[in-house]
């Protein structure tokens, strides 16, 4: 919609073609940039809650349209996954957030979002292990972080998959924790090592009882399971003290740190590491 002074606005409605012409046009361009490797991954600081030393990062995947600027992460994952380009993408991310990581201290490890399309392609595991292999990446320091939908499918085939990578001695984290359905069920059958708490209960844990008596819950649960607890969203001192009072494990957000380029990443620790 373009304004026109005042309030009005002369809206533009595309037509049905026109639409699914952009769209085609989008799976093209990222068709090619896959192809091309221009989308890239940054890398966001996650900050241990209790003594505050850096612990890890998190992969972000980035793209840069030529023409149309930066297009949201959440919104190319979904078309990769529709047009059927999330294996070779997926592939091509994992092997590039391995061969970084590889060159940062032996203490801090990468976590690496994994779509559910990844997880169900056959040679999944395989592959996984060749780039461990090929970037002579230590397992260890590899996390992978799925969402609660993997096990929407099959349980039975997600949960081999999920030990299978277990077995291979990678983490395996789950993300979003709090935003779907049934999430305690998962936890109940499969070990992660560590659950993150979604942004949106971080979020409203200041100002809503409700949801800063699910954070405390959510952080208990996990001590009592000993899994670790991420929580996403941390903005200010006052969420990373309530947070690292709770007992929360470990905290990710603006407050420590934006994703950045893997070239920044080197300086960040050089600036945050233990001496
Ligand atoms: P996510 O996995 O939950 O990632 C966390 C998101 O929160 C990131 O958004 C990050 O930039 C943002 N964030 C971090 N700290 C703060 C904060 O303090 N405040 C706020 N408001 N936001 C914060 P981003 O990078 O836009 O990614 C969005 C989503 O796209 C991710 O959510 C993830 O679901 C998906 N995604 C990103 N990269 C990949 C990837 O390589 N593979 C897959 N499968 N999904 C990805
Ligand atoms: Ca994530
Ligand atoms: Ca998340
Ligand atoms: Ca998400």
């Amino acid at each position: 919609a373009k304004r026109h002074g005042g309030n009005t606005h002369r809206v533009f409605v595309p037509s049905y073609r026109a639409v699914a012409d952009s769209r085609r046009d989008l799976i093209r361009d990222l068709r090619e940039a896959i192809q091309t490797q221009s989308i890239t991954l940054y890398y966001q600081p996650i900050i241990n809650a209790q003594t505050r030393h850096l612990a890890g990062f998190e992969a972000l995947a980035r793209w840069t349209h030529p023409i149309l600027g930066p297009i949201p992460p959440d919104r190319f994952i979904r078309l990769a996954e529709e047009a059927g380009l999330m294996h070779d993408l997926g592939y091509a991310l994992l092997a590039e957030a391995c061969c970084t990581a590889r060159t940062w201290p032996q203490n801090l490890w990468v976590s690496v979002n994994i779509s559910v399309d990844q997880l169900y392609h056959r040679s999944f595991v395989q592959e996984v292990r060749k780039i461990l292999k090929e970037t002579s990446y230590p397992p260890k320091r590899l996390q992978l972080e799925v969402i609660e939908t993997i096990f929407m499918e099959s349980d039975a085939a997600t949960y081999g998959v999920l030990q299978e990578l277990d077995a291979l001695g990678v983490r395996i984290v789950l993300d979003d924790f709090g935003k779907g359905y049934s999430s305690l069920g998962y936890l109940r059958f499969f070990p992660f090592s560590k659950i993150k708490l979604d942004a949106s209960f971080v979020r409203d844990m200041l100002s809503d009882s409700r949801s800063a008596a699910i954070v405390s819950a959510v952080i208990a649960l996990a001590g009592d399971l000993g899994v670790a607890v991420t929580a996403e969203g941390v903005e200010t001192e006052e969420y990373f003290h309530r947070l690292s009072n709770k007992g929360c494990t470990e905290v990710q957000g603006y407050l420590f740190g934006y994703p950045m380029p893997k070239e920044r990443v080197a300086s960040f620790i050089a600036l945050n590491s233990r001496r």
